[in-house]
């Protein structure tokens, strides 16, 4: 799952009228602004400057040579000077990857002084990237605009915001999803179509018997098993029962038995992101729990019950806040606290809550499931960290995917928890947990989400920009009547439109 490799590349236009003079400074100038994104603290990326480009032919060129760059995750465009649009379109129409029109210039401050008439041809972004913007118009290109000094710090966030996006971007057209068992019985949302996913997002999302993990976990050797618990003894305060000598310390190990397996399996498949269920879990002797939530420190995706799509928006994220602070997990709204002015909804699963939503030391424990009939699944268990962060979902509408977003502030539970048994996140939603929830439900939102800590909305309306995939945002200005009528346009623009 690395990401060392990838790279940016930055596209300057220009034209020959000029001559060669204007040109050279075109090159070095651009060269200079490529450098000002490349050394910001927000960009994530690599950025690599090309030559400036001034004909169809080297356009149509340099684009077809990004889509088949395996590292080159998306393109920023911005014409220093003017540049006829027109050579723009064989290249633009066959962009596959993410694009960004920054619309800056070389100089901040016009030097009233001096400025004369080889300067006003030299910086004219204002008039070039108008030309520029039209032509993305007209091919209804996908893009992000971001206009300001590429000094400004808030030009450095928004171009490293689409680069974070362009990441999973990238992450997600190779990503492979390995499902053990098939969805819980019954449910409908956690559903979707396979096939629309990896032609839409890339993803491939494949099925295995459970059984076939089983095998794996069955031959994990006693040595990798006594290294993963001397670990868990390093990083967790362990139930008494648990530890060595213990009454259920067997239960520990076998934990960590699935846990060495299942690593393999997913590994040698070069899986990014899986799945379990807990109506499917053939000769395993408990539910993943400690595994699962390992495995998603770790950067993996994972979703409950056969959940791919949220399998597969976990590992997204993880992938867009790489070397981030906060954390990413797998979320499942699942009780409120309805007292009037101090509404909250309690996040849990049945075990899997990733720890890097947490800076508490989680605790490694054993209790029974209440659902199913296998053993007892050690899990760890902790309260996810006070702060700002979103939930995101992805539903499969039939004729489209959508993704619905909210808005929410993480809070410490208002008393302790002492006998509830899982790791939890507690938090009040915006604008607030009632007309959240209203709107939640009329989008056909699904209860298991992504909670995210380290990524913000910005990062996800540029991924959904990437995807040509709907984006519903529910944020402190949202009331129910004018979401009710964007669901009716949405409904209307995205089964008439393509691109923007
Ligand atoms: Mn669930």
């Amino acid at each position: 799952m690395g990401s060392a490799d990838r790279e940016i590349w930055f596209l300057t236009g220009s034209q020959g009228l000029y001559g060669e003079d204007t040109l050279r400074q075109v090159a070095e100038q651009s060269r200079e602004v490529a450098g000002v994104l490349a050394e910001s603290p927000e960009l994530s990326l690599r950025v690599v400057w090309r030559p400036v480009l001034t004909s169809s032919d080297a356009i149509r060129r340099t684009i077809l040579e990004a889509n088949a760059d395996d590292g080159c995750v998306g393109l920023i465009g911005w014409m220093h000077t003017f540049s006829p649009a027109k050579m723009w379109i064989q290249g633009l129409d066959a962009l596959q990857k993410p694009f960004l029109h920054l619309h800056t210039q070389a100089h901040r401050d016009i030097p009233w002084s001096t400025i004369d008439m080889d300067f006003m041809n030299l910086n004219q972004a204002a008039h070039g990237d108008r030309e520029f913007g039209f032509i993305q118009t007209r091919l209804g290109v996908a893009r992000k605009t971001v206009a300001g000094h590429v000094s400004n710090p808030a030009v450095g966030r928004r171009v490293g915001a689409w680069a974070r996006a362009a990441a999973g971007a990238a992450e997600l057209r190779s990503l492979k999803l390995a499902r053990f068992g098939d969805n819980m019985r019954d449910v409908a949302v956690t559903e979707g179509d396979k096939v629309e996913a990896e032609l839409k997002f890339g993803v491939s999302v494949n099925t295995y018997g459970v059984n076939d993990l089983v095998d794996v976990v069955d031959a994990v050797d006693d040595t990798r098993i006594d290294k993963l618990v001397a670990e868990y003894e390093d990083l967790y305060d362990i139930a008494a029962e648990l530890r060595s000598g213990g009454d259920r310390h067997g239960s520990l190990r076998y934990g960590a038995r699935i846990e060495a397996g299942l690593r393999e399996f997913l590994e040698e498949g070069g899986f990014g992101a899986f799945t379990t269920s807990f109506e499917d879990l053939g000769g395993l002797r408990q539910l993943p729990g400690l595994a699962v939530q390992r495995l998603m420190a770790d950067g993996y995706g994972f979703g409950g019950e056969g959940d791919w799509k949220t399998s597969v928006l976990v590992r997204t994220t993880k992938a867009m806040a790489a070397g981030r602070p906060g954390g990413t997990s797998f979320m499942e709204d699942y009780t409120y606290h309805l007292e009037p002015g101090n509404e909250k909804s309690l996040g849990a699963h049945m075990l899997e809550v990733c720890p890097s939503i947490t800076s508490q030391k989680p605790t490694i424990e054993v209790h029974p499931l209440s659902m199913g009939n296998r053993e007892d699944p050690v899990r760890m268990r902790f309260i996810a960290d006070p702060g700002e962060g979103i939930v995101v979902g992805l539903s499969d509408l039939g004729d489209r995917f959508r993704l619905t977003a909210n808005d929410i502030t993480l809070v410490e539970p208002d008393e302790a928890l002492p006998r509830l048994p899982v790791a939890c996140a507690v938090w009040q939603a915006h604008p607030s947990l009632v007309t959240a929830a209203e709107a939640w439900i009329i989008a056909g939102g699904p209860h298991h989400t992504v909670l995210t800590t380290a990524i913000g909305m910005e990062e996800f309306d540029d991924l959904a920009e990437m995807l040509s995939t709907e984006l519903l945002h529910i944020d402190a200005d949202t009331t129910p009547r004018t979401f009710l009528k964007e669901l009716r346009w949405n409904q209307a623009y995205y089964r008439l439109a393509a691109g923007l």
